[in-house]
C-alpha cells in the first residue's frame, strides 16, 4: 500500500498532525457538504442557504518547554434566511466563524484542558470531520432570537391563515404573541 500523498486531504477524517505539520490548508471549493443541520434552520419560501465561503489553515506551535502542537485556523462566511422572531417573516442572518483550535492526544485530555483554555481544545482521534465542525460553528453563528433591524409590512396574516388550514379554525382568534410561542415549540 502506498501512503497519500500530502496534497490529499480528507475533510472528513482529517489527519490533523500530518495537516499541522504540512502547514496544509483547505477550503470551499474543496467539496462541502450539504449542511443539513442548517438548512433545517431556513426560513421556508427562501433560498436556504448561501454558498459558505470558508478555509482552514493547519500549523505548529510552540506550546511551552519545546513542545509543539497542532493548531488549526477555521474562518467561514455566510448568509441564511431565518424566520424572524418579530414579525414572523424571513430575515437573512450573516454567518461569521473566525475560531482558533489546539489539538491534543485524544478526548479525554481535549476535556481536561478545554476548560482552561482560552481556544477550543479538541482531540486528534478519533480523527475531526472538518464539515461537521464547520456546520456546528456556522449553527452557533446564528443569531438566539433573529429579528429584522426594523420589520417590513408585517405578514402574520399569513401564518394565521396557515394555523386555519392546518384545522384549527375552531379556536377563538390569538394574539399574536401566543401564536409566536407556539411556533417557536
Ligand atoms: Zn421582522
Amino acid at each position: 500500500m502506498t501512503a497519500p500523498t500530502k496534497s490529499t486531504w480528507n475533510p472528513k477524517r482529517l489527519d490533523v498532525r500530518a495537516f499541522a505539520l504540512a502547514g496544509g490548508q483547505l477550503g470551499s471549493a474543496e467539496g462541502d457538504g450539504q449542511f443539513d443541520r442548517l438548512q433545517a434552520e431556513c426560513a421556508p419560501g427562501t433560498d436556504g442557504l448561501e454558498p459558505v465561503s470558508w478555509h482552514v489553515q493547519g500549523e505548529m506551535r510552540a506550546q511551552g518547554a519545546g513542545k509543539v502542537q497542532p493548531w488549526l485556523h477555521l474562518e467561514a462566511e455566510g448568509a441564511l434566511s431565518v424566520v424572524c422572531q418579530r414579525c414572523l417573516g424571513p430575515v437573512k442572518v450573516p454567518l461569521v466563524v473566525d475560531r482558533w483550535y489546539r489539538f491534543v492526544a485524544d478526548e479525554a485530555a481535549a476535556e481536561a484542558e478545554d476548560e482552561d483554555s482560552e481556544e477550543d481544545v479538541l482531540a486528534l482521534e478519533p480523527r475531526p470531520d472538518l464539515e461537521d465542525l464547520l456546520e456546528d460553528e456556522l449553527l452557533m453563528a446564528l443569531p438566539l432570537v433573529p429579528m429584522h433591524e426594523v420589520c417590513p409590512e408585517p405578514v402574520v396574516m399569513s401564518v394565521a391563515d396557515e394555523a386555519v388550514s392546518l384545522g384549527q379554525d375552531e379556536e377563538p382568534r390569538k394574539n399574536p404573541f401566543a401564536e409566536l410561542a407556539r411556533l417557536k415549540k
